[in-house]
């Protein structure tokens, strides 16, 4: 085994703290990665202060991670020492079921194994995400990252990059059409860089006034502050899409009357239950989806993507000393636009 150090939350209440955790030695089908960087997702936050239930204590969160191969198992052919790599949000799945053979393991039938909070196939093995030195892979569930990206600022698009690339593509934007981000947070300034690669028109929808200068320097021609209520009146049926990366409780159905007649709205954000009124589809024959980050073959889609349009995330560098800090901040809204932990950090005394 390998002692690994890491900062772990120990209960949904105390601040995240220094531990130690045991990573396995490579077997023939794994790498070893020496993680570099690891993205602060607000899922950590949600899991860490057990806002979805179910939470495994203590818990070392990160889905965001890059960094370098140092060991390769003897059949992961596929990977060198000194690859620069990723891991996202998930490490394995059955491989067996529909969704993994199509290459769509976020939704595989058997559960897909998490990065952290959660447990290996083996059913009791707990899992240990990104806030850490190291971390052993199994071959098929790592990415490549393309060069060129800055390391630091591409951590993100491991979970706040494929999450919104994946229903964009999905439901078929394309340019010229109205797409509307509802919260421009870490979700949402990727989904704005990303909606602007493929060519649509980009409207922020942000709960106050802040964000407005940002959201067009990172590319929006257009930005709403929802605070006002007036501006559901005045926007109505404007929007072929609207992605909503909202952490927070606010009511779907004001954001539905925005869109135009057979427009789709994806909830990505996942805050507590709010009622939905059949109405708000009805009229106009609207859609509402749902979308979970993506399978493996489409994270290196994105991941090329990006490389190829020059988009990557805008991030604060933290050490792992600020976590709680930066966790408070996230909550506040006050995030510019992806808190990045460097993990170099973790290896100080
Ligand atoms: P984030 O950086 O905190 O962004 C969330 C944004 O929601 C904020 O920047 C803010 O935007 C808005 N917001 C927050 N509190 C609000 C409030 N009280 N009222 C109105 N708006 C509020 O979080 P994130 O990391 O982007 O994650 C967003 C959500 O997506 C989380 O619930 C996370 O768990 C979920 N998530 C889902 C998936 C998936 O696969 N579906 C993957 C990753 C994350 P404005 O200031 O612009 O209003
Ligand atoms: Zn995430
Ligand atoms: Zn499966």
């Amino acid at each position: 085994m390998l002692k690994t150090a890491a900062y772990a939350a120990f209960s949904p209440t105390t601040p995240l703290a220094p531990h130690t955790i045991e990573r396995r030695e490579p077997g023939p089908h794994d790498v070893q990665i020496d993680i570099r960087y690891c993205g602060v997702c607000h899922s950590d936050i949600h899991q860490v202060r057990d806002e979805w239930g179910g939470s495994i204590f203590p818990m070392v969160p990160g889905h965001e991670i890059v960094g370098t191969v140092v060991r390769v198992g003897n059949g992961a052919g596929k990977w060198k020492v000194g690859d620069i790599v990723g891991v996202g949000c998930f490490v394995d799945s059955c491989r067996e079921c529909e969704a993994c053979r199509e290459g769509e393991e976020q939704y595989c039938a058997e559960g897909m194994t998490l990065t952290y909070n959660a447990y290996e196939r083996d059913r009791k093995t707990p899992t240990f995400g990104g806030y850490s030195t190291r971390i052993t892979v199994n071959e098929d569930y790592v990415l490549r990252i393309p060069a060129g990206l800055p390391l630091e600022r591409t951590a993100p698009l491991l979970c706040a990059g494929i999450t919104t690339y994946s229903p964009l593509r999905r439901f078929g934007v394309k340019a010229g059409d109205s797409v509307g981000v509802v919260g421009l947070g870490g979700l949402g300034h990727m989904g704005v860089k990303l909606a602007r690669a493929l060519g649509a028109k980009v409207t922020v929808l942000s709960h106050s006034q802040n964000k407005r200068g940002d959201a067009l320097q990172l590319g929006a021609d257009d930005f709403v502050a929802t605070r006002d209520e007036k501006v559901f009146k005045k926007n109505a049926g404007r929007f072929d899409f609207l992605l909503d990366t909202v952490s927070a409780r606010h009511d779907y159905n004001d954001y539905l009357n925005l869109l135009r007649r057979d427009g789709t709205m994806v909830l990505v954000g996942v805050p507590e239950p709010t009622a939905l009124s059949a109405g708000s589809l009805i009229f106009g024959r609207r859609r509402l989806a749902g979308s979970l980050i993506g399978g493996i073959r489409e994270t290196q889609e994105m991941l090329d993507f990006c490389a190829a349009h020059g988009v990557a995330s805008d991030v604060e560098v933290i050490p792992i000393q600020g976590i709680n800090e930066a966790y408070d901040r996230v909550v506040r809204s006050d995030v510019r636009y992806r808190f990045v932990v460097d993990i170099a950090s973790l290896k100080k005394p």
